[in-house]
């Protein structure tokens, strides 16, 4: 496949015209014009900015099963309440369902690849291989599960989703190990799994100081922030993502910069949920690999990684009153590259010969998008989802013009409606 004559995001995050070639899985050619050779398919046209696929570096896929499940409630009420109830009446087909409805979102929106944190992750993995996303999924581990944790619920679906499907399709499925949050579980918990993760060489995937909340109690219970905590109990000395990061303080922000954390900002969850303003700029200035994540699609209420790229350049600049915070081609890095980063997957997320083709084609000939003076404010401040024309992973085509490749989303959101529908009436008597 040959994009000629294009716009794309050039490996120093900065628009670049010219020639992007892929071959079988990989980017073969970028650059001003390619060698005359046959690159099968021509995509041509300078209506076109060829992207890094993005990664949603925190989901929950599933839980476009909630999707306007427990409106209006606090954090901690809405999940005891009300997602907990729910969740509790999940099946593994509801969850692959409402996984392979999320991915469609994400794919529709430039998604390349997710991290997940759910339960039922054989159903997560099992979307994740019909659709072709690439997908880091961990089964969110909560003291609920109760006793020792080897003999928990949670570590042996960990174990399973370890030994079942860690590696599977060509390494695009990986798994890692996950703690809910610090207020979730016990210490003992903790430390085990951040040995489990270390002696698998995973990654784990956490929730870090969402909420002003979470983070008091911790300190009141903890003598600790839930990262003192957490680097207490060694679950930063394996490859760790921390969702939000909200009520950071300056120390913890050290922590996470001398432990190579990857912290994944959230910001619509973030704000729909009241939590707050998570400290981007002071991380990147800290030099910390900050992700983007959409959060669970009940939380937010879509999987529209360009509505995060929006909001994350706006929020920061707003917030601290500086226009020249959070500029369009680090945003568009923390989308892509920095989340692969996140995701351990050192072979994609920038477009360069050698690298994986995970490709997201923004169309720029909307009204939205005519004239164009500037091509990345254009995809970041007046790009919609509804403008990705492609997604591209491993160099096939997952997504275009509105059609999915590899499976029927019709299907997929009448299962999901269905299984949603089942449980609301369940729970609503
Ligand atoms: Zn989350």
């Amino acid at each position: 496949m040959l994009f000629k004559d294009v716009y794309y995001l050039g490996e120093d995050f900065e628009a670049r015209r010219g020639d992007v070639a892929v071959r079988g899985d990989t980017i073969e050619y970028v650059g001003p014009a390619a060698p005359a050779e046959d690159f099968g398919e021509i995509i041509s046209g300078g209506s076109r900015l060829v992207l890094p696929g993005f990664v949603n570096a925190h989901c929950h896929a599933p839980m476009t099963l909630l999707r306007g499940w427990g409106e209006g409630l606090p954090l901690d009420r809405w999940l005891t309440e009300r997602v907990f109830p729910f969740e509790g009446r999940l099946t593994a087909e509801d969850v692959y369902w409402g996984s392979l409805l999320g991915i469609a979102e994400m794919l529709a929106s430039g998604v390349t690849s997710f991290s997940d944190m759910y339960s039922f992750c054989g159903s997560v993995c099992e979307a994740a291989r019909l659709s072709g996303i690439k997908a880091n999924v961990s089964r969110g581990l909560l003291s609920q599960d109760g006793g020792a944790l080897r003999e928990s619920k949670a570590f042996y679906e960990t174990e399973e989703l370890f030994n079942t499907w860690d590696g599977a399709c060509g390494g695009r499925i990986k798994a890692e190990a996950s703690i809910h949050a610090e207020y979730t579980s016990h210490e003992s918990f903790v430390r085990e799994l951040a040995e489990y993760a270390k002696a698998c060489g995973a990654g784990i995937h956490i929730h870090l100081s969402e909420t002003r909340r979470e983070h008091g109690e911790c300190i009141a219970r903890r003598g600790a922030t839930p990262a003192e905590y957490f680097e207490r109990c060694g679950v930063f000395e394996a490859r760790a993502t921390a969702a939000h990061c909200v009520h950071i303080t300056d120390a913890d922000i050290e922590i996470l910069a001398r432990n190579g954390v990857f912290p994944a900002h959230c910001p619509t969850s973030n704000l729909k949920l009241g939590s707050g303003v998570a400290p981007v700029p002071k991380m990147l200035s800290a030099g910390i690999n900050t992700a983007l994540g959409t959060d669970g699609a009940s939380s937010n209420n879509n999987l529209n990684m360009l509505e995060e790229i929006h909001l994350s350049a706006l929020i920061h600049r707003g917030a601290a009153e500086d226009s020249s915070l959070t500029p369009p081609g680090e945003v568009l890095k923390m989308a892509s590259l920095n989340g692969a980063r996140a995701q351990g997957r050192g072979d994609t997320g920038v477009i360069k010969p050698g690298f994986k083709a995970d490709l997201a084609v923004l169309k720029l000939d909307s009204p939205r998008l005519t004239p164009l003076h500037d091509v990345l404010s254009g995809a970041v401040f007046a790009a919609q989802g509804s403008d990705i024309e492609m997604t591209i992973v491993d160099g096939k085509i997952l997504y275009a013009g509105g059609e999915f490749t590899s499976f029927d989303i019709r299907e997929a959101a009448k299962k999901a409606a269905a299984a949603a529908g089942r449980i609301a009436n369940e729970l609503l008597g």
